[in-house]
């Protein structure tokens, strides 16, 4: 572990993510309006329909997947944390290691939306299954490959990767987590810059300890900007075989017992220059290029397991009966019910517009998918718990134990220990909030820092002042009024027309309100994460509000008038939640919290802790383990 010293500064990690952040908006973004106070409907309105020739082409595949996936035993995955490599070739055979590969190169050759829908399917069984699927094509090498391969790096390893060569994804370790500025790992330049020596470890590498490629990130030689050095991060394709890599330990978890996820170290591994993936430097930009469609599986994977836990309690709470009723008909579990059913529904819409949205190319889906992997994960947890709570104690008895007893193994503990971990990897909750709000306020930031900027020179304020002069006198005023105030406005709609004038209507204050947190606290408000997350989490309401209102609509048009349901409960409960975040936008007890969390961190109030064993302390639990032992022993 690196020391504190070591460790990269909190400008120095702004500077890198600054410096790796896509700054360009080339395509439209519903949400990026969204945050500007606008409401553009027509960009995800009419909702995407899946191509029915690409249904038609994945049907083979989909039909191979689902009838292996009932075979599968995944209660001996999770005893024993291992996939056995019968299953493992099986689905090499069937293609699923190269869904999205192009046919050119042997894959399956189909869609990101067919690609999603499979990896939904897999969750709702095995948790374990996804990870190996999904380290591999949301973020291992085929996906980098795809963005920013040259045409012989796809030649080599395309067909490779197509057959079932597993590949991991290589960017945190111990130091560095959320914050890529504290890599360690470098790559050396030899033989004149023919090649590199990578050297390093990678912890929490998902297929790590099973792949025959990996897309490694490496520190390259800083470079010299405006007479300081920056830090420069890349990515390499690296094979297993090489001498050098080595898989230093297997990573075991509260869930996903059978993830292939480890720690890899590097000793000077020899790595040709044409094995660079985009460009010397660019290897974060790619990491978080890759990530940003990556984590579009997550929410459809979060979705697809939220169908799973509402069919398992739905079957419960009409069979279970307690106090002379079904489970289901007395309200507390019926909220629960209800609820499940709108938000999976609403979660569901999110991941198939995003996706949907990711496939039209001309759209830019870097904020909907951080909101859809936050968004869904986070609504997915909150299902699993409920699902619990709705199964009782069998909610919290494993599927063996049921199965013992002769009853049906509904696996939602498993569910749950497998489920958990979404709100972590591939951007943490947090992290998603944080690049959401960093994009929410760009706008602003862009025209008008400067002049609130010290270190701005005067020929910039001028220049932000005659942006601000332009901007915001037509664009402020004219956030007050819109289309969510006349009656009749999205009237096509029907029954949910009034929930989008409130989107309409809020997304406008939502604009506004940003603009006023600007203005109260300036620069600093980039460190006043309550508030921000605040305006994130009603930007998130409100996309999903039009996302739900989109898909409701499509599947009427398809014959599913239940719909309209499922999508008027979610927008209801969606309001009262937008509410209240903007009733304590500017948090009433923020600065209290705040103040309180810095005495606990400075330890003023350990004194709560008396009368426990503590957990957080690596000695003390190495004193205790070897005092059991040596108890153990004399008591033999
Ligand atoms: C099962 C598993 C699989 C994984 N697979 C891979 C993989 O395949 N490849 C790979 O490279 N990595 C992988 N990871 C790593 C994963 O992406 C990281 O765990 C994640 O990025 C968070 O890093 P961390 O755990 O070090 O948390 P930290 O960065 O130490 O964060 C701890 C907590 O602080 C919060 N936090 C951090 N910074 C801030 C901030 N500025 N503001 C507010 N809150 C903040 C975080 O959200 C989190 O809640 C995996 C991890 C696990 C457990």
């Amino acid at each position: 572990m690196a020391t504190k010293s070591q460790l990269a500064s909190e400008t120095e990690a702004r500077e890198v993510a600054e410096a790796s952040r896509e700054s360009e908006w080339t395509g439209a973004s519903f949400v990026r309006e969204l945050f500007l106070g606008r409401f553009p409907l027509h960009l995800i309105h009419p909702y995407p329909e899946t191509d029915p020739e690409e249904i038609r082409r994945a049907s083979p595949f989909m039909e191979k997947l689902k009838e292996f996936l009932v075979r599968v035993d995944s209660d001996m995955i999770d005893r024993t944390g291992e996939i056995p490599e019968e299953y493992v070739q099986e689905l090499r055979e069937m293609g699923a290691f190269g869904i999205k590969i192009p046919r050119e190169y042997g894959g399956l050759g189909l869609s990101y939306s067919s690609y999603v829908k499979a990896m939904a399917m897999v969750t709702s069984k095995d948790g374990s299954l996804t990870a190996l699927l999904s380290a591999h094509q949301s973020i291992g090498l085929p996906q980098p490959l795809t963005l920013f391969g040259t045409d012989e790096q796809k030649r080599r390893y395309f067909p490779r990767l197509a057959k079932g060569a597993i590949s991991a994804f290589a960017l945190t370790e111990v130091d560095a987590g959320s914050d890529p500025a504290n890599m360690e790992t470098t790559a050396t330049p030899i033989e004149n810059g023919a090649a590199y020596l990578i050297s390093g470890e990678k912890l929490w590498c998902t297929n790590g300890t099973r792949a025959d490629l990996f897309v490694v990130m490496a520190r390259t030689p800083d470079v010299i900007v405006k007479g300081t050095p920056r830090k420069q991060i890349t990515a390499f394709i690296v094979e297993k075989q090489w001498p050098g890599v080595e898989i230093a330990h297997r990573c075991r978890f509260m869930g996903l017992k059978a993830i292939e996820n480890g720690v890899i170290r590097f000793t000077n591994v020899r790595v040709p220059r044409e094995n660079i993936l985009w460009e010397e430097g660019k290897g974060l930009k790619l990491a978080l290029i890759t990530l940003n469609t990556g984590r579009l599986t997550l929410p459809a994977s979060a979705a697809g397991g939220a169908k799973a836990l509402l069919q398992a309690s739905r079957t419960w709470a009409a069979e279970r009966v307690q106090w002379g009723a079904p489970i289901g008909k007395h309200e507390a579990i019926a909220r629960k019910l209800s609820l499940m059913a709108a938000n999976t529904f609403a979660m569901e819409s999110i991941s198939g517009l995003t996706v949907g949205l990711a496939e039209r190319g001309t759209y830019d889906i870097r904020l909907e998918a951080a909101i859809a992997k936050m968004y869904n994960t986070e609504h997915g947890w909150r299902i699993v718990d409920d699902a619990l709570q709705i199964r009782g104690g069998r909610g919290y008895e494993t599927a063996d134990s049921l199965r013992a007893r002769g009853e049906t193994p509904v696996p939602i503990e498993r569910a749950m220990r497998d489920s958990r971990i979404n709100l972590i990897f591939e951007g943490s909750s947090e992290i998603m909030r944080l690049f959401i709000a960093r994009e929410a306020v760009d706008h602003h930031f862009k025209t008008a820092f400067a002049l609130v900027d010290k270190k701005a020179s005067g020929s910039d304020k001028r220049a932000a002042l005659g942006r601000v002069m332009k901007f915001y006198p037509f664009w402020y005023p004219s956030r007050w009024i819109g289309r969510g105030q006349i009656p009749t406005s999205f009237g096509e709609f029907g029954k949910l027309a009034g929930h989008l004038r409130y989107a309409e209507r809020h997304a406008r204050k939502l604009g506004r309100s940003i603009f006023h947190a600007m203005v109260r606290y300036g620069p600093k408000l980039e460190r006043k994460q309550m508030v921000l997350f605040r305006a994130v989490d009603i930007g998130a309401e409100l996309f999903a509000i039009a996302a739900t209102c989109a898909r409701a609509k499509y599947e009427v048009s398809r014959g599913n008038k239940g719909a309209i349901a499922l999508a008027d409960v979610f927008c209801r409960e969606a309001r009262l939640r937008i509410d209240d975040l903007f009733e304590n936008l500017y948090g009433p007890t923020d600065d209290k919290v705040y103040k309180l969390s810095q005495q606990v961190l400075k330890g003023e109030h350990a004194w709560l802790e008396s009368g426990i064993i503590g957990m957080a302390d690596y000695e003390t639990v190495q004193r205790w383990e070897s005092d059991v032992e040596a108890e153990t022993l004399a008591a033999r």
